[in-house]
């Protein structure tokens, strides 16, 4: 009895979390510092005091709680299991971007095998589709990473770039700022030109002087950005720089709007241990956050969120190499750290073109650090060559992190790993009302709000059900083939009559009887079952 009347009062909070009320607003405003946990926040504020830049962050007045971080079957996260958790509401395995994920024995919650596969729609798509919202992604990685992907795209393998870089290019997206125009296609190219959308590639200045009234694409370098910390101002964008361009081109709409900006190389900076990076990187996304709290507070009908999605590295203030913690000073925690003026991979990519005689002079003037003989040594040992994988930096013996290894000897910073870590990240909600999100707030929840605060009529669920339906259900009773010659990109044909139906995977452009039509979704191809996944009123246009 005892424990009946536990389950109906978990039962009832749960319900009674899903049906507040949240009054709906016009424009939402997700933020995601990537792979942040909360030492960062407490570094990167004392980081600033020490240098008398104030003891308040940008995000510090919004903070509401906390929110869990576990994917389906781990209790540890990562960038596309949560990031999609929090677009669809589904939780879903590592690898998995917004889909539905398969069952495993692990499995933390139970999980709908019937529907194993198959996309989620996202909080994205829902605004575009349902509210005829502009929709906007702002980013500091290669336009396909794990987070950008999970709020624009479909697939079980975060690290298939040929099934995800078109389908968020067909997401027809008003605005796209970010890395990776060595991912563009000619498809891709193709299809801007014909959906209206301006490429700026490599061009600060054209970014922005946008003013026009169309879709546009701005990306920088041929993967991702640099680090802030490296990064030259006059050709490359800083995160706040981006964000604030993205709302003014956004707000345009009188819909409104949904833009998600991500800080996505904290987590880079997290995983190779770099403390001075991750600081930067933190407080280059805190300035993007009060472009955005600024613009929502004047705007007066426009709600925030700033989540991460997971923990990473262990970071803490003070370390086991420190001893008398209570009494290390300012100085002695902040000092050092205040002095790096390059990431270690910046330095890295400075050591690596000089002499070793030159070594250590170049070290000090970046870093403030004599290095001793025995560094240099170090250093010049190092397999000298990029760690070409960023969330390996910190297990290799190479330059980088050696460099990181000198660099973090001089603080009292403390790392438990090279990945990401279990705990809850903070969270900060601002809306216009009052109504904000609070607690310690489970990820699938965290969907929730964004629904509610978006006011669709419909749930993320309802419209997966009515976009992403299984191609034999749709056409059942048709001719159709599946042409596979192009392995990358399977196509559909469905043939009634003399009409013929043509859809390709990951776009959002069919053809019906050979002339191009906009179907008004992204269409998702999944070679492990055969499936495309495609909306149901595709068989009603013959
Ligand atoms: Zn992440």
């Amino acid at each position: 009895m005892k424990k009946l009347n536990l389950v109906f009062c978990l039962y009832f909070i749960t319900i009674s979390a899903f049906t507040q009320e949240v009054k709906p607003v016009k424009n939402l405003i997700v933020m995601i510092p990537d792979g942040t946990s909360i030492g960062v926040y407490s570094a990167a504020r004392w980081y600033n005091y020490y240098n008398g830049k104030g003891d308040t962050l940008n995000v510090d007045p919004y903070l509401t709680g906390t929110v869990t971080t576990f994917s389906s079957n781990a209790p540890i996260g990562d960038s596309a299991p949560t990031g999609s958790t929090y677009a669809t509401g589904v939780l879903q395995q590592a690898g998995n971007v917004a889909i539905y994920p398969e069952p495993s024995a692990n499995d933390l919650y139970p999980v709908d095998a019937s529907r194993t596969y198959q996309p989620a729609a996202t909080i994205l798509e829902a605004s575009k589709i349902e509210k005829q919202k502009s929709v906007g992604i702002v980013v500091t990685c290669e336009f396909p990473h794990a987070t950008p992907a999970d709020f624009s795209s479909h697939y079980y393998n975060r690290g298939n770039y040929k099934a995800l870089a078109p389908q968020i290019a067909y997401q027809n997206l008003d605005v796209m700022f970010g890395g990776g125009t060595g991912i563009l296609t000619d498809d891709i190219k193709k299809h801007f030109t014909r959906n209206g959308t301006t490429l700026i590639q490599d061009d600060k200045e054209a970014m922005l002087g946008y003013n026009q009234d169309g879709k546009v694409w701005a990306l920088f370098g041929d993967r991702a950005l640099p680090y802030n910390i490296d990064r030259n101002p006059d050709k490359v964008p800083s995160i706040a720089e981006m964000t604030e361009k993205a709302i003014q081109l956004l707000s345009k709409n009188e819909n409104g709007f949904f833009l998600m900006v991500e800080g996505s190389q904290i987590d880079w900076a997290a995983h190779a241990n770099d403390a001075g990076t991750m600081i930067n990187e933190f407080l280059a996304f805190d300035e993007a956050v009060k472009k955005a709290m600024d613009f929502a507070k004047k705007e007066g009908n426009t709600a925030v969120v700033v989540v991460s999605d997971h923990g990473n590295s262990g970071f803490t203030i003070g370390s086991r190499d420190c001893p008398g913690y209570s009494r290390l000073s300012l100085e002695e925690l902040f000092g050092a750290v205040s002095n790096y003026q390059l990431s270690a991979n910046g330095l890295e990519s400075i050591l690596a073109k000089n002499k070793p005689e030159e070594i250590k002079a170049i070290f000090k003037k970046y870093t403030g650090i004599d290095i001793t003989d025995e560094e240099l040594q170090t250093l010049i040992s190092s397999k000298n060559y990029k760690e070409a994988d960023y969330m390996e930096v910190a297990n290799s013996n190479n330059l980088a992190h050696n460099i990181v290894n000198i660099l973090n000897s001089r603080t009292c910073f403390g790392f438990t790993t090279g990945g990401h870590t279990g705990e809850e990240v903070l969270l900060a909600s601002y809306h216009p009302e009052g109504d904000v999100l609070k607690g310690n707030v489970k990820s699938r929840e965290l969907n929730r709000y964004l629904q509610q605060v978006s006011g669709l009529s419909s749930s993320l669920e309802e419209l997966t059900d009515r976009i992403f339906v299984k191609h034999d259900e749709a056409f059942r009773g048709l001719n159709y083939t599946i042409d596979e010659s192009d392995p990358d990109f399977p196509v559909l044909r469905v043939t009634k009559g003399k009409n013929r139906l043509e859809v390709k995977a990951f776009s959002s452009v069919a053809t019906k009887n050979g002339k191009p039509f906009d179907i008004g979704s992204v269409v998702v191809y999944i070679d492990k079952n055969g499936t495309f996944y495609l909306p149901a009123h595709l068989s009603e246009i013959f």
